[in-house]
C-alpha cells in the first residue's frame, strides 16, 4: 500500500540509501514496488524536490567565451590597424593648421566597433549554438519506463521523483539514482562516474551495505549518468537532479559539444593565410613606395597599408557561415533529422555509403504474424495490426480448433509468457503495444487463440529470465508451472519427478533448434531426427524467402530453478515447438529513397540481425540488392580477416545475421576503401560503430540512450528516407557555402589590388578608407551573401556523385574563380580610378574619384551576386523570384549605397563625395561589366563543355 505524504514530511534525498534494505527504502519513500506512486503524489513531489535535471556547469565563464572571440588572428590584425590609424590621426591633428573636417578618429572608432561587434556576435552565436544544441539534445532526451498508478508507462526523465519505480533494460541511460528492488542479470557501466570501464553487476542486497562502502562497490544502487549494458531491473528512485551522485560532481559532466565544422576550421586557416599574405603585401607596397617617392610619402603609404589590411579580411564571412549551418540544422529538423554534432550538417552531403538497419528503418516495424508451422502442419493466420482478433486456417483455408493441437497450444503459451511487451486497447478499436513490436505481434497471435498474457502470467508466474540480446538472438524465461494440466504426463515422458517450472525459449530458429533435443507431437515428446531438423530448417528458409521474419520456439519442463548464471547450460535439451513467421512490410517511401541514393552515387547497404533470406526478400523489394551483389552472413564475416573483408566489402549489399560488433568491422573496412560512411544503430552495442562511422545515426524512437549519445544525428522517425533527405540538405548547405565564399572572397581580392595599385600608379591618395572597406565587407558583401545562403536546392543536386569530404573548399575551380574575379574587379575599378581621377579635377570635385571607385566596387558586387547563383545557367534563364531574398538584399544594399552618397550626414561620416548623375551613370556602367563578365564566362563554359562532349 502506498503511503501518502504531504509535501512537508517528504524525506530528504540525502540519506545513505545503500545501507537500507530495499523494503525500508520503499517505506521511507512511501512507495510501492507494484503500484508505484500516484500521479498526484508525483506532482506534489515534483514541487517539493524540483525537476530532475543536472544543471550543467560551463567549463568556461561567459568572460572567457567572450575573450576567446578575440583570439582570432584577423580580429587582432584589425585591432592593430585601429591603433595605428589612431596614431596617424593624432599626428595629423598635431600637424594640421586648421581643424580637420568630419569626426576625428572615426576609422579607429569604426574598426574598434566592428571588432567589438564581431566579438559580441561571435560570443552570442557561440552561446546560442551551445543552447540550441543543448535544446536539440533535450529533444532526444531519455524517456524512462516507470510504474505509476499501477500501470507501466513511459515518462520524460525530468519528471522523475524520489519514490518512482523505474524499469530498466539494456541500453537505458540512468537518469536518477536508485536502489535495486529486483534485477535479472543487470550489468551497468559506471565509467562516467567511477572511471571504471568494466560493467558492474547490480542486484538486490539485503540488509544493505556498510555506510562507508565506496561508490563503485554499491552493488545495490544505480546512479545517474551510467548505462545499462545488459539485463533488466526494477529500481526505486532515491535521488534526483542535483542531489544525485553525478549532480554533486556536475563539473564531471560532459559539456555540450560545439565542435568547429571542417569548414570553420578551414576558415581559421584561411585567416592565417590572408593575414600573412596581406602583411607581405603591405611590406612590398611600402618598400616600392619608399623606393619610388622617398620617406616623405611614408604616412600615405602607411594609410594605404591600413586600408589593405582591412580589405583583406572577409569580416562578414564567419557570421554568414554560422547562420548557414544553423539554418541547415533547422531545415534538417523539419525533415526529422536531428543534428547532434554541428560538423555533420556540412559533411552529410559527402556521404557515399549508407549502412542501414532493416527492422524499423527500411521496414515499418509493424509486425503481424502471418504463418505458424509446427512439425507436420502449417497454418495461415488472419487479422490485421496488433488486434488479437483473427483465425488460424489450415492449408485448405478452414479455421482450425486450437484444442486439437496441444503443441500449438504450448507454442502460443510461449508467445504470451516469453514476452516483455504489453498489449493495450485504446478506445474501441485501436490496439497498441508497449515494447518490442516483434513481441507485440506474438501477444496478438496468442490473443487470437484466446491466450491472454495477463491471465496466463498470473498463473505461470515468471521466476527467472535470460534477456534477449542481439548477440544471443534469443531469450528465455522460467515460469512456475502451477498445476499445469499436462505437467504430470510430461514429467513421466521426460522421467522427471515432477514438473514445477517451465522454461520457454524463443529466438532465431537456427539457434533455438541447435539447442533442441526433442519435439512435441500432440502431447507426446519425441527425439528430433536429423531429417526433422533439415525439414524445420527448410521451412524456416521458405518462410524467410517470402520476406517473413521468423522466430523459433522451444520449451523445457524443469524440476527446480537452475542457476541462471550459465545461460548456455540451461538452454539445452529443449523441446522444439515450431516456427512463427511475421510480416514487417517495407516502408513505402524507402524504395524511392534507395533509387534516389543510387542516382546520387550513394550505396545503400542493409545490415540486419535477421535471416539472410528475409533480408534478401526485403532487399529485392526495395532495390537494394541486384543481380551479382553479395550477401554476407555474420558467420561468413567472422571467418574473414580484416584485409579479406576489405576486399569483399565493395560487392556486399546485405549483411545478415550479424551481431553489433560486426558493424564496427564493416565500417572500418568501408572506410579503408575510401568510403565516407553513414551508419545507423539503435542498440547499446552499436555505439562503437556509430562513433567510428563518419556520420553515426541513432534511432529516435527505438534507439537506446547510449546509441543516441554516440551519434552525430538522430532520426526522429527512424526512417531511412529521412537519412536521404538529410543528405540532400547537407549537399544544399555545402553548395551554398561554396556559393557565398565564391561571392565574398573575389571582392576582397579586388579591393586589395585596387588599393595597392593606387600609389604604384602615381595616384596621390588612398581610394578607399578603412571605414568604407568595412562597409563593403559587412554590408554590401554580407547582406547578399546571407541571401545566397538560402539559395534553393539545385534540382539536380541528387543526380551527381558526392564530393569528397577531404576536398578543399577551393577545389573544383573555386580558388581560380576567386582569383579571376578578383582580377576582373581590380581591372574594372583601376580603369575607372585612372579615368575618373583625371576627370574629377575638371568637374571641380577633386576627391569624387574615390567615391566613384567605392560605388563601382559596391555596385559591381550587386551584379556579381545576381550572376553568381549558377555557374552554367544564364541569369535570364533562372527564375529571379526563386530566391526573393537575394533580390531584396541587392535592392536594399543599392539604396544604402546611394544614401551614403546623397544623404549629407552619412556622406560626412563615411567620407564620401556628392556624385553628379553623369558620374553615377559611369559607375553603373563600369560595374555592369562585372555582371557581363560572369555571364560571358558561363557561355564560355557551356561552349567548352559542348565541345568536350562532341569530341
Ligand atoms: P535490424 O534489422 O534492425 O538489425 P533485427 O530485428 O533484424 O534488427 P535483432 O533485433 O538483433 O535484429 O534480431 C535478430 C534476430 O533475433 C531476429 O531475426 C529474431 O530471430 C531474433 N529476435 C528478435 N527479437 C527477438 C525477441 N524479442 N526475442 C527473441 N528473439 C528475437
Amino acid at each position: 500500500m502506498t503511503t501518502s505524504y504531504s509535501s512537508h514530511c517528504l524525506p530528504a534525498q540525502q540519506q545513505s540509501w545503500h545501507t537500507y534494505p530495499v523494503e525500508k527504502t520503499l517505506e521511507i519513500l512511501g512507495s510501492d514496488a507494484q503500484q508505484g506512486l500516484t500521479t498526484d503524489e508525483v506532482e506534489q513531489r515534483l514541487k517539493h524536490y524540483g525537476i530532475n535535471e543536472i544543471q550543467e556547469t560551463a567549463g568556461r565563464s561567459n568572460w572567457e567565451i567572450l575573450l576567446d572571440q578575440f583570439k582570432n588572428i584577423m580580429l587582432l590584425m584589425l585591432i592593430a590597424v585601429a591603433i595605428v590609424s589612431g596614431i596617424l590621426d593624432v599626428v595629423e591633428l598635431q600637424n594640421a593648421a586648421a581643424p580637420k573636417e568630419g569626426v576625428p578618429f572615426k576609422d579607429t572608432i569604426a574598426i574598434l566597433l566592428i571588432v567589438i561587434l564581431n566579438g559580441v556576435l561571435g560570443y552570442l552565436q557561440e552561446s546560442r549554438a551551445e543552447k540550441a544544441l543543448a535544446a536539440l539534445k533535450r529533444l532526444s532526451s531519455p524517456k524512462v519506463q516507470v510504474i505509476r498508478d499501477g500501470h507501466r508507462i513511459e515518462v520524460d526523465a525530468p519528471t522523475l521523483v524520489p519514490g518512482d519505480i523505474m524499469l530498466l533494460e539494456a541500453g537505458a541511460q540512468l537518469c536518477a539514482d536508485g536502489q535495486v528492488i529486483e534485477a535479472s542479470n543487470l550489468q551497468v557501466r559506471e565509467s562516467a562516474l567511477t572511471g571504471e570501464a568494466q560493467a558492474v553487476h547490480k542486484h538486490k542486497i539485503n540488509p544493505g551495505l556498510a555506510e562507508d562502502t565506496p561508490l563503485g562497490d554499491r552493488r545495490n544502487m544505480v546512479f545517474t549518468g551510467t548505462e545499462v549494458i545488459q539485463g533488466r531491473a526494477k529500481v526505486i528512485v532515491t535521488r534526483t537532479g542535483m542531489a544525485t551522485e553525478l549532480g554533486k560532481i556536475a563539473q564531471m559532466l560532459q559539456l555540450v559539444e560545439t565542435e568547429a565544422t571542417p569548414l570553420q576550421q578551414r576558415m581559421g586557416q584561411l585567416g592565417n593565410v590572408l593575414v600573412s599574405g596581406s602583411l607581405m603585401l603591405v611590406a612590398l607596397v611600402i618598400a616600392i613606395g619608399v623606393i619610388q617617392a622617398g620617406w616623405g610619402q611614408l604616412q600615405k603609404l602607411v594609410e594605404v597599408s591600413l586600408s589593405m589590411a582591412v580589405a583583406v579580411v572577409p569580416e562578414g564571412l564567419p557570421a554568414v557561415i554560422t547562420v548557414t549551418l544553423a539554418l541547415g540544422t533547422q531545415r534538417m529538423v523539419r525533415r526529422n533529422a536531428l543534428i547532434r554534432k554541428l560538423p555533420a550538417v556540412e559533411t552529410l552531403g559527402s556521404v557515399n555509403v549508407i549502412c542501414s538497419d532493416k527492422t524499423g528503418t527500411l521496414t515499418q516495424n509493424k509486425m503481424v504474424v502471418r504463418e505458424v508451422e509446427i512439425l507436420g502442419s502449417g497454418f495461415q493466420v488472419t487479422g490485421e495490426g496488433y488486434a488479437p482478433i483473427g483465425e488460424f486456417l489450415d492449408t485448405d483455408g478452414r479455421a482450425i480448433a486450437i484444442e486439437n493441437y496441444p503443441e500449438l497450444q504450448v507454442l502460443l503459451m510461449a508467445c504470451a509468457l516469453c514476452n516483455d511487451a504489453q498489449l493495450t486497447q485504446q478506445g474501441q478499436e485501436e490496439w497498441k503495444i508497449v515494447g518490442d513490436p516483434t513481441e507485440g505481434a506474438l501477444l496478438a497471435l496468442a490473443g487470437k487463440a484466446g491466450f491472454q498474457q495477463q491471465a496466463l502470467s498470473h498463473h505461470f508466474k515468471r521466476v527467472e529470465e535470460i534477456p534477449f540480446s542481439s548477440e544471443r538472438k534469443r531469450m528465455s524465461v522460467i515460469c512456475w508451472s502451477g498445476n499445469w494440466a499436462i505437467g504430470d504426463r510430461l514429467a513421466e515422458s521426460l522421467s522427471l519427478k515432477a514438473v514445477s517450472y517451465l522454461m520457454f525459449t524463443k529466438g532465431s530458429p537456427e539457434l533455438v533448434l541447435d539447442h533442441c533435443q526433442f519435439y512435441q507431437l500432440g502431447d507426446r515428446i519425441l527425439s528430433l531426427t536429423h531429417e526433422q531438423r533439415q525439414q524445420i530448417l527448410q521451412m524456416n528458409n521458405d518462410m524467410a524467402g517470402r520476406g517473413l521474419r521468423v522466430l523459433g520456439f522451444a520449451y523445457k519442463p524443469l524440476e527446480a530453478i537452475p542457476e541462471v548464471d550459465s545461460a548456455e547450460t540451461i538452454e539445452q535439451n529443449l523441446i522444439w515447438l515450431g516456427l512463427v513467421g511475421m510480416l514487417d512490410a517495407p516502408r513505402p517511401e524507402v524504395k524511392e529513397a534507395v533509387a534516389k541514393c543510387r542516382e546520387a552515387g550513394i550505396r545503400t547497404i542493409m545490415i540486419t540481425g535477421d535471416h539472410q533470406l528475409t533480408a534478401q526478400a526485403i532487399g529485392k523489394q526495395l532495390g537494394i540488392i541486384q543481380e551479382g551483389d553479395r550477401i554476407l552472413t555474420g558467420r561468413e564475416l567472422e571467418k574473414l580477416s580484416q584485409s579479406q573483408l576489405e576486399e569483399e566489402v565493395d560487392r556486399v549489399r546485405i549483411y545478415a545475421r550479424v551481431a553489433p560488433e560486426h558493424k564496427l568491422r564493416i565500417v572500418q573496412a568501408l572506410q579503408k576503401r575510401g568510403k565516407f560512411v553513414a551508419m545507423t544503430g539503435d542498440g547499446v552495442n552499436d555505439a562503437p560503430a556509430l562513433k567510428q562511422a563518419d556520420i553515426g545515426i541513432a534511432m529516435g524512437i527505438t534507439g537506446t540512450d547510449v546509441s543516441k549519445e554516440a551519434s552525430d544525428m538522430v532520426l526522429l522517425d527512424d526512417n531511412f528516407a529521412t537519412i536521404v533527405a538529410a543528405t540532400e540538405e547537407g549537399r544544399v548547405v555545402y553548395n551554398n557555402i561554396r556559393l557565398f565564399v565564391k561571392y565574398i572572397l573575389g571582392s576582397n581580392i579586388g579591393e586589395v589590388i585596387t588599393i595597392a595599385a593606387a600609389p604604384l600608379l602615381g595616384v596621390p591618395d588612398v581610394p578607399l578608407t578603412p571605414l568604407q572597406i568595412l562597409w563593403m565587407n559587412l554590408v554590401t558583401d554580407g547582406l547578399p551573401a546571407l541571401a545566397l545562403a538560402v539559395e534553393p536546392a539545385d534540382p539536380n543536386i541528387m543526380r551527381r556523385l558526392p564530393f569528397s569530404p577531404k576536398e578543399s573548399i577551393f577545389a573544383r575551380g573555386l580558388g581560380s574563380y576567386i582569383i579571376r574575379i578578383g582580377l576582373i574587379f581590380s581591372i574594372i575599378s583601376i580603369s575607372l580610378m585612372i579615368w575618373s581621377f583625371t576627370q574629377a579635377r575638371q568637374v571641380g570635385n577633386p576627391d569624387s574619384w574615390k567615391t566613384m571607385v567605392f560605388t563601382t566596387l559596391c555596385l559591381a558586387q550587386m551584379g556579381h551576386a545576381i550572376a553568381v547563383r549558377s555557374s552554367t545557367r544564364l541569369t535570364i534563364e533562372m527564375n529571379p523570384l526563386s530566391n526573393p531574398y537575394l533580390l531584396a538584399a541587392v535592392a536594399i544594399t543599392t539604396i544604402f549605397q546611394l544614401m551614403l552618397i546623397y544623404v549629407e550626414p552619412l556622406r560626412r561620416f563615411f567620407g564620401t563625395q556628392f556624385l553628379t548623375m553623369e558620374q553615377l551613370l559611369i559607375c553603373i556602367g563600369f560595374s555592369t561589366l562585372m555582371f557581363v563578365w560572369v555571364e560571358l564566362e558561363k557561355l564560355l563554359i557551356r561552349w567548352f563543355l559542348s565541345r568536350k562532349r562532341a569530341s
